[in-house]
């Protein structure tokens, strides 16, 4: 398969160049050349088949034969070797948990697949590269746990010193082996300039072969189809008519492979983006004006950007139609208030405890539904509560269990290099690192 850069459909790669490479020319994203369709006994029978099947069945066309077909099932049989369950929270509307993979957060599934095929293409090639990320919270400890012990690969992971969770903490920092987890006085903007300025800059770039790990990369971004056609194989076996599908959406990566998945044939009446205060899509879906704005920090802080980098691969899917898009995916946005009434509602009433993104879907579908009753729904559960204790205990009163999956991550010891926002610092961290 090849990908073209939507920035300029002159550049094509393959799918190991866009996994190495991340992105094209002028930072513009990569897009797959033909959307590939599922065969019809396939979407409609999906129970008949094993999850295993269905996650290679999913990927074989858009990797083609840059990967054998052996090492690929492989691949995709670990990138979901997690419980994925559809529950119901209650008559009209389910919970797709996405959160028991190793850092309880959807982005395992994601970064897992691109993690074992960035290996895969660098085994050969006897260099040692370098993953570097900035991380708002979950990003980080997805990606570190996706190459953890990887051979050859080195992780390199910045975050906001006392700005990310007690879990997420620990998932950056207690890896130790090939990880690094740079703790960095400021803010998530700065660790994500600093990474820019790294990738920037020539004196790194001639010592060290540096690899982004960011969500806009397609080895991270297709793979998250999978759960799409999971969620639908349990749907199929209560439900006769399609589902309403609600994904909390920040980056846009996570809606963008459910909708690609439906092109593909995947049956879905509905999709709903469901955002917090950022509303620069819901706007758009509104207004067809898209209005970028500055970010406002929520309690969904996955979900605070105010510029969707993966909106323009929705684009792109819709043949730019706007009538089209509109039909097809809703936006909403849900304030930090109903968020916290919407966790406290949910669990008194159905004893179901969602986090503040799913709550953000909850809310979202909910209107929705009120709009039309006669159809039914499920949510992607994209975080575990417990990776966002204080909205969570704060909404319910009520102290969240560490799930035993966790294992002894809390009593493990921190290990982490501090610096200070000064691009020098981690320049000079990497390159006497190598
Ligand atoms: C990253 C993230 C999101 C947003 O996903 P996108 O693919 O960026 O839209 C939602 N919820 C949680 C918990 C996340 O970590």
């Amino acid at each position: 398969m090849n990908y073209y850069n939507l920035k300029d459909r002159h550049e094509q790669v393959d799918f190991k160049t866009a996994t190495i490479k991340g992105q094209g020319k002028e930072k513009g994203l990569f897009f797959p050349e033909v959307i590939p369709q599922f065969e019809k006994e396939f979407i409609n029978n999906l129970s008949q088949f094993s999850n295993e099947e269905i996650a290679w069945r999913c990927m074989a066309d858009f990797v083609g034969n840059e990967i054998p077909v052996e090492v690929l099932k492989k691949i995709t049989a670990e990138t979901i070797q997690f419980d994925i369950p559809l529950k119901k929270i209650n008559d009209s509307i389910s919970v797709l948990e996405l959160f028991h993979g190793p850092t309880l957060a959807f982005k395992d599934v994601g970064a897992g697949f691109m993690s074992r095929c960035l290996s895969y293409f660098l085994q050969d090639e006897n260099k040692k590269v370098t993953v570097l990320a900035a991380t708002s919270g979950d990003t980080g400890g997805a990606v570190a746990h996706g190459f953890y012990k990887a051979p050859g690969i080195d992780v390199v992971i910045l975050y906001p010193k006392n700005r990310v969770s007690k879990v997420q903490e620990k998932q950056l920092t207690a890896l130790g082996e090939n990880i690094t987890a740079l703790e960095v006085d400021g803010s998530f903007d700065d660790c994500q300039h600093l990474v820019k300025q790294a990738f920037a800059d020539e004196e790194i770039n001639h010592h060290i072969l540096l690899t982004s790990a960011n969500s806009i990369n397609a080895a991270r971004w297709l793979p998250q189809q999978i759960y799409y056609l999971l969620a639908l194989k349990q749907w199929q076996q209560s439900e006769k008519e399609a589902p309403v599908i609600c994904v909390p959406s920040g980056n846009f990566g996570n809606i963008c492979a459910g909708l690609l998945a439906h092109f593909r044939g995947l049956p879905a009446d509905h999709f709903i983006a469901a955002c917090n205060e950022n509303d620069v899509i819901p706007q758009y879906l509104k207004t067809q004006t898209l209005n970028i704005k500055p970010t406002v920090a929520t309690l969904s802080n996955a979900m605070d950007v105010g510029n969707p980098s993966n909106f323009v691969r929705i684009l792109e899917l819709f043949d730019h139609q706007f009538n089209t898009l509109k039909n097809t995916v809703s936006g909403y946005s849900i304030d930090d208030k109903t968020t916290l009434e919407t966790i406290a509602k949910v669990y008194t009433e159905y004893g179901y405890m969602l986090d503040p993104h799913a709550a953000v879907a909850y809310a979202s579908l909910e209107e929705y539904l009120t709009l039309h009753p006669d159809k039914k729904g499920f949510i992607l559960g994209t975080a575990h509560p417990v990776k966002f204790p204080d909205a969570v205990e704060k909404a319910t009163k009520v102290e969240i269990k560490i799930p035993d999956s966790l294992g002894d991550l809390m009593s493990r010891e921190k290990k982490t290099v501090e610096i200070n926002s000064d691009f020098k610092e981690l320049k000079r961290f990497l390159l006497d690192k190598n």
